[in-house]
């Protein structure tokens, strides 16, 4: 992909975090996730209540201009501004990146995986700020999940096609796409139900449960699984850091859903070196 592209995606990632920011930050769990009534009007500071002009409102740019302040009354702006711009834009950039966009239907599943990690995106962010999953952004995860493996199917042929490449043979049921996601789905919700079951609801809430089961479509088997494993593996890190530092977090609940955003990154950009590293230490080529 030539370097303008790649700005230019990224630019336009960057304006399309901005319109997620204002979703995210009027969600309220009740009103659907893009009623127009929530997400419509004026843009206003949430402290000093003033409408905010243009130039306050260029995505990223007005932030540091202002140093991260209101114009008028200095009150902190919520850091979640140029942090979701800046991960959008990436997404927009470098999703097309790692898969190519050579041929037409490669770049519509470019398009469709630009749609799950921007999906993921607002759900994290939601996820940190009310502890809750919105059911929208499940059913878009599973309608693109679906879309996904017509468009894989009709590209790569029949047979899965895993990020772990041809380490998947491993784990089985790599003869048909379809089989693979429905393994993913039906795996990953299982897991999940069992995890509720075992820990009697304190680990996981159902809102993890009802995302799995659309994450497993997006990725299939055996990838979903290796997504569950990053999620964990930064879960638990993060929760040990809590406990070393003395905020003894484990108590309150953290949020999972930004996890398994996090464990669905780490598959995507960086499974393959992960893989051929691991499988290579253990002397499997
Ligand atoms: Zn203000």
């Amino acid at each position: 992909m030539d370097p303008l592209t790649l700005v230019t995606l990224f630019i336009f990632g960057i304006a399309i975090g901005s319109f997620l920011n204002v979703v995210i930050l009027r969600y309220d769990g009740e009103h659907f996730l893009l009623d127009a009534k929530m997400i419509g009007g004026r843009s206003h500071c949430m402290h000093c209540r003033q409408t905010l002009r243009w130039f306050e409102l260029v995505p990223l740019f007005s932030f540091l201009l202002q140093g991260g302040r209101c114009r008028r009354c200095k009150a902190r702006l919520n850091i979640q501004y140029p942090i979701v711009e800046l991960l959008s834009g990436s997404v927009f950039a470098f999703v097309p990146l790692v898969l190519g966009t050579g041929a037409a239907p490669l770049i519509a599943i470019a398009a469709l995986w630009v749609a799950v990690f921007e999906a993921l995106l607002v759900m994290a962010a939601i996820d940190i700020r009310l502890g809750i999953i919105p059911d929208e952004i499940n059913i878009f995860l599973g309608v693109i999940g679906v879309f996904l493996a017509i468009v894989s199917v009709g590209y790569f042929g029949p047979a899965n096609q895993s990020f772990l490449g041809p380490y998947a043979a491993i784990f089985g049921a790599q003869g048909s796409a379809i089989l693979a996601r429905a393994v993913g789905a039906v795996g990953a919700g299982a897991f999940f139900a069992l995890l509720i079951a075992a820990t009697r609801g304190r680990g996981m809430g159902m809102g993890d449960l009802k995302l799995a089961i659309p994450l497993g479509l997006v990725f299939g088997w055996p990838d979903i699984v290796f997504v569950l494993v990053f999620a964990f593996v930064a879960g638990a890190a993060v929760g040990v850091l809590a406990i070393v530092r003395g905020k003894n977090s484990m108590k309150g609940t953290l949020p999972f859903g930004p996890f398994l955003a996090l464990g669905a990154a780490t598959l995507f950009f960086w499974g393959a070196p992960i893989f051929s590293w691991y499988f290579s230490l253990l002397g499997i080529r």
